[in-house]
């Protein structure tokens, strides 16, 4: 049963082929089975998934239903959720229960769905390989000398394995699609503002955002009309109609205008991937789109803007971990000055304490207009960019990462170019535009992505494309060995 997409189970549930308590039952036998040797959750909820299961059996029966009204969901640890641990991934918060649910959270239990545990990330959601994590690396299902990608590598990896049909993730610049390609699954990251932050643990507010990731896009099409919406707790929450995004799957793409960035298809991009998104491209050719190169000029900067944007979002967010509010305190502080410095010391990893640094310095005074203004103005251009490339185009096509998974431990000391692998990916956060990662084949047996990029609030052409290439394709039907 675990071979299931989340809408054929939502199909078993309600025609009573199954009940949600033997699903739930099944999936956690296969979360606490594997979990030994992948590493990819921090909590199992074993007792409160079955309640909800058995909850879900009751509303099921009792015509209350949704359509994903109990079926085991994983969310990533960086979510609130109410009594549980918290940590997102960081030993700052490893005994923090959180007091109440993120909305997103909140929306997917109101809708039935089981929680079935937290999924591990990297620290704070820094970082692209799952290694910076306190609770240590998460593997890659398809080859556990791999990375998973991150920082949701957690929740990629769980989906990859099919230990739970789907899962959620936040991308900040990439956290969402990037471990989807390394991990063969779909990744939806939604325009910003689109799906709500409240209870979404803050990395770099003005790019952070939660979204789906799930075997194919009809599934992530069922979450998103879960998690879609405003909420007036997140001042950012975007006012936007929701679509129905399951409406539009099916439709033709006949005369889709794609553009394919002449920057993403570069030399830094390995000439296997290039092979295969080409192929994927040819795919959505046969579907009746039309293609065409543009240019998206300023993407050499992409990167150097992310890594001071980000940072110094993130210096001023985690002050709020200070071991007095919030957060790990040390012990037996000789005066305040101490307490801060050795909880901050022992509580924070090198990654996180290296963004803090970066952050404050950028925005100090002296450094401010010369690094933090630069950048924003960079951002301010690479928006226009994406302006006029999609006022010709109707999406952007091209890579999600720059290679496959790497092997564990061989970017740990070279930070930068790990940064560099997250080129294809972080100008849609910086532009704050959808984009999905869908799974295009395999290089030496892994995973590799395409990416999709659409315009503001078009979330359901996106969906629309992807289901029409999986209709097409089979990429996303595999599942590594020993995991069927
Ligand atoms: N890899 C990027 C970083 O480390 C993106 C992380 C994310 O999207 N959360 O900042």
């Amino acid at each position: 049963m675990h071979q299931s997409t989340l809408a054929q189970l939502s199909t078993a549930l309600e025609s009573n082929q199954i009940s949600s308590e033997e699903l739930t039952r099944h999936y956690l036998e296969r979360c606490k089975q594997f979990n030994k040797s992948l590493n990819c959750f921090i909590t199992i909820n074993e007792e409160s998934a079955l309640t909800q299961a058995k909850l879900a059996d009751i509303q099921r029966k009792t015509g209350d239903a949704t359509p994903l009204t109990g079926i085991p969901i994983a969310q990533k640890d960086i979510f609130c959720t109410n009594g549980v641990k918290t940590s997102c991934g960081s030993k700052m918060l490893d005994n923090f229960i959180a007091p109440y649910d993120a909305t997103l959270v909140r929306k997917m239990n109101l809708a039935g769905i089981v929680n079935i545990g937290k999924t591990n990330m990297d620290e704070f959601a820094m970082g692209s390989s799952n290694e910076t994590s306190f609770y240590g690396a998460v593997k890659n299902p398809w080859n556990k000398e791999t990375v998973p990608g991150g920082s949701s590598g957690g929740s990629a990896c769980v989906v990859a394995a099919r230990l739970s049909p789907a899962a959620t993730g936040t991308d900040t610049g990439g956290s969402i699609r990037q471990p989807a390609s390394l991990c063969g699954i779909t990744g939806l990251k939604p325009t910003y503002g689109r799906v709500s932050r409240y209870g979404m643990i803050a990395f770099a507010s003005s790019l952070d955002q939660g979204g789906p990731m799930t075997q194919t896009a009809e599934d992530a099409g069922l979450i998103m009309n879960v998690i879609a919406g405003f909420d007036e707790r997140d001042s950012t929450s975007a006012e936007h109609p929701v679509d129905d995004y399951t409406a539009r799957l099916n439709d033709s793409i006949e005369g889709i205008k794609i553009g394919l960035p002449k920057q993403y298809f570069s030399e830094g991009l390995d000439s296997n991937i290039a092979e295969l998104i080409q192929e994927g491209i040819k795919e959505l050719e046969k579907l009746g789109a039309t293609c065409k190169e543009i240019e998206l000029p300023n993407t050499e900067l992409s990167i150097p803007a992310y890594y001071v944007v980000a940072p110094a979002e993130c210096s001023s967010n985690l002050s709020r971990f200070d071991g007095v509010r919030f957060g790990h305190s040390c012990e037996n502080p000789r005066d305040l000055s101490d307490l801060y410095c050795r909880s901050r010391s022992e509580g924070f990893g090198k990654e996180v304490k290296r963004r803090i640094m970066i952050g404050t310095y950028v925005l100090s005074s002296g450094y401010y207009d010369a690094y933090y203004l630069k950048a924003q103005r960079i951002r301010h251009l690479i928006r226009l960019d994406f302006q006029k490339a999609l006022a010709d185009v109707d999406v952007i096509a091209g890579p999600t990462a720059t290679g496959t998974a790497f092997k564990l431990n061989e970017m740990m000391g070279d930070p930068v170019s790990m940064y560099r692998s997250d080129l294809y990916t972080v100008s849609a956060n910086l532009a704050g535009l959808p984009a999905i990662s869908i799974p295009a084949g395999f290089v030496n047996n892994l995973p590799v992505g395409m990416q999709l990029i659409g315009n503001y609030f078009e979330e359901s052409r996106l969906l629309n494309i992807a289901h029409r290439f999986q209709q097409a394709t089979d990429h996303h039907k595999a599942i590594p060995e020993g995991f069927e």
